[in-house]
């Protein structure tokens, strides 16, 4: 209900109220002054028959009564008028004229009892003030009463009974209420159509209000109220007006910057309000993401927080994601549904080994099965997933695809993902530059373990992984063999060939011995052409025919030289750990003592350590 209708209805309310009982009140007024006005009428007419009577009896003319009863009836309203006399008059008079001794029973009552009564009487269309009056004996005055009667002082002669019409002063009193009620309903009306002209504006501006505030909570604030008077009303709409002017301008700035931030524009007939706070919302996430992605330590706890971030926040259970490797013509995955794996589970595992068959690896943009189902080849879900639509999201580092990753749903929820990429984009702009930088630095380190003529690790790696890899042994219980190695008359080639030459020859040596042991054992260049070789699980005695192996693989070795070809061999020497000593550095000097003693014995041999070999050579 409006304002003005309850205000309307109010005051029909009130005035009906008012009304009711202004009416109620007059016709208890003019009943009650009626009924007053008319019993005093009776009285002074019942008075006047008790003097007329008096002085007929006294004028002898008591006769005559009844013509003057008659003539009584003249009087306007006096509907009848009649006596009767009281048993003493009877009994001294007789019954007198016809019916003055027939008394009713209010004539009876007033007789016996001396006292006047009065009634009202409701007739067909008429009201009707009946007064009974008792005319009592007095000896005062002259004449007087007991002059006549032989009866007591205070006896009741009897009574005179009068009907009294107030029907025309109820006709009056009516007709004076219906005035009264006719001036008051005008009145009313009036005073309604007044205040309905004074309120309208506010009802106005009150259901203006009302529609801009609903269209505001749909996030659209470009609502307006019109402003129908220069009152406070209209300064109330000035001001709301003013107010959704500021916030439609505040909020189209804040989503302006935030789909700018996110790529995501405003849909049309969207909750712009809601839209922007979700937009905020997932930037301040990605943000709180950024913070701790930018404080791990390896690349695996940015991919595992990614992912942890995909299944909390966005709700997404089918996912991949991939990491294209160094030399970019591989990919592998990573983590798939939830878990660590290197299952590929949602495409065609030929990406692995060919990462330009993944449309998102080679362009470099967001492949989207949801808009386009089809658009890749190698998306090829499980025949029980066959339904699964895929959005596929490039995560570009130093320029060129780094990580790849899928996102899948179901037909149903296909649309929900689609909403989600922007957001899911925020996340992986925010890790890009983190993850280039953990490259960064993942090179850098791999350099400065790395030894960049050979490709084989320095000293420093073996110093680096020491800790873990003496842990190893400790924990397995495992030996160690370990070869030092140097090639024999090096200098020589050097000196004859060039130093590019002596370059070619160290390079050489370096895949002769790689290939030489096995991929889980250590080979370290460890000076300019000395080499350290670990090997795993085990003996120095187990490690001779290896080192031997080496030798003469070395011996075989041709390097081909500005149109010579080189041959050089090489002198090695073994201990074990713990088994020559339980401290590792003091092992590599027990190699290192067997590889001079090698030397000295005439080089291109293999010489084990002999505790005995320590005390014989105290110089090294
Ligand atoms: P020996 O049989 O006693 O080992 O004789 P050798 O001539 O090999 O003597 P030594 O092992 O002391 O020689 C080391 C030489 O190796 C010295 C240096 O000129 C050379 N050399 C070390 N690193 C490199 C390198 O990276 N490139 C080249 N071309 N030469 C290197
Ligand atoms: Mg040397
Ligand atoms: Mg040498």
């Amino acid at each position: 209900m409006t304002l003005n209708s309850k205000v309307t209805v109010f005051f029909v309310a009130i005035s009906f109220g008012l009304i009711a009982m202004l009416v109620a009140i007059s016709l208890f007024a003019f009943r009650s002054f009626s009924i007053a006005s008319s019993t005093e009428h009776i009285r002074t007419a019942a008075e006047i028959v008790r003097v007329h009577l008096t002085e007929a009896m006294i004028d002898g003319v008591i006769d005559k009564r009844e013509s003057f009863l008659k003539r009584l009836m003249e009087v306007q309203g006096l509907t009848s008028a009649r006596v009767v006399r009281s048993p003493d008059v009877r009994k001294q008079f007789g019954d007198g004229i016809l019916g003055e001794s027939d008394t009713d029973a209010i004539e009876t009552q007033v007789v016996r009892e001396g006292k006047p009564q009065y009634r009202i009487i409701e007739t067909d269309g008429d009201t009707l003030i009946r007064g009974t009056i008792p005319f009592i004996a007095t000896s005062l005055g002259s004449p007087n009463c007991l002059q006549c009667h032989q009866v007591a002082e205070g006896t009741v002669l009897g009574a005179v009974t009068m009907m009294v019409s107030i029907g025309s002063i109820k006709q009056q009193a009516l007709l004076t209420v219906a005035g009264l009620v006719g001036t008051v309903a005008v009145f009313a009306l009036l005073t309604l159509g007044l205040i309905r002209r004074s309120i309208r504006p506010i009802s106005a501006t009150a259901l203006n209000v009302e529609t801009a505030v609903q269209q505001a909570l749909r996030g659209d604030f470009k609502g307006k109220v019109e402003q129908f008077t220069k009152d406070e009303i209209g300064q109330i709409a000035g001001d709301m007006n003013r107010l959704l002017r500021f916030l439609d301008e505040g909020l189209s700035c804040i989503t302006e910057s935030v789909s700018r931030l996110t790529d995501r524009p405003p849909f049309p007939g969207e909750n712009q309000l809601n839209a922007t706070i979700d937009m905020v919302d997932g930037l301040t996430r990605a943000a709180h993401f950024k913070q701790a992605i930018e404080e791990d330590e390896t690349k695996a706890e940015i991919y595992q927080r990614l992912i942890r971030a995909m299944e909390q926040e966005y709700n997404i259970r089918e996912y991949s994601l991939y990491e294209v490797a160094p030399n970019r013509s591989q990919m592998a995955p990573l983590f798939v549904d939830g878990t660590f794996s290197g299952e590929c589970r949602w495409c065609d595992p030929q990406i692995l080994g060919r990462s330009d068959a993944c449309r998102a690896k080679r362009t470099g943009h967001r492949v989207d099965g949801v808009i386009n189902p089809g658009v890749c080849y190698a998306f090829q879900p499980p025949p029980e997933k066959s339904d699964r639509r895929h959005i596929c999201l490039p995560i570009l580092q130093s320029g060129s695809v780094g990580c790849v990753l899928q996102l899948l749903a179901t037909p149903t929820e296909a649309d929900r993902l689609a909403s989600l990429i922007p957001f899911v984009n925020v996340y992986l702009r925010e890790a890009s530059p983190v993850l280039e930088a953990k490259n960064l630095m993942e090179t850098l380190r791999e350099s400065s373990l790395r030894d960049p003529m050979t490709g084989l690790n320095n000293r420093r790696f073996l110093e680096e992984y020491l800790e873990t890899l003496l842990a190893n042994v400790q924990r397995n219980r495992s030996q160690l063999a370990i070869l030092m190695l140097d090639l024999d008359y090096f200098k020589m080639v050097n000196d004859t060939y060039g130093h590019d030459a002596g370059d070619a020859v160290i390079k050489g040596l370096a895949k002769v011995l790689r290939q030489s042991v096995r991929a889980s054992d250590l080979v370290i260049r460890f000076g300019g052409e000395e080499f350290l070789i670990v090997l795993l699980d085990t003996t120095a005695e187990a490690a001779e025919p290896v080192a031997e192996k080496i030798r003469v693989a070395v011996e075989a070795m041709e390097v081909h030289v500005a149109g010579h070809v080189l041959r050089k061999t090489i002198s090695i020497g073994i201990s074990g750990f713990p088994e020559a000593s339980d401290t590792f550095w003091q092992a590599v000097k027990f190699a290192d003592v067997a590889l001079y003693r090698a030397k000295d014995e005439g080089r291109n041999r293999v010489l084990r350590f002999d505790p005995k070999m320590w005390g014989d050579n105290v110089q090294y």
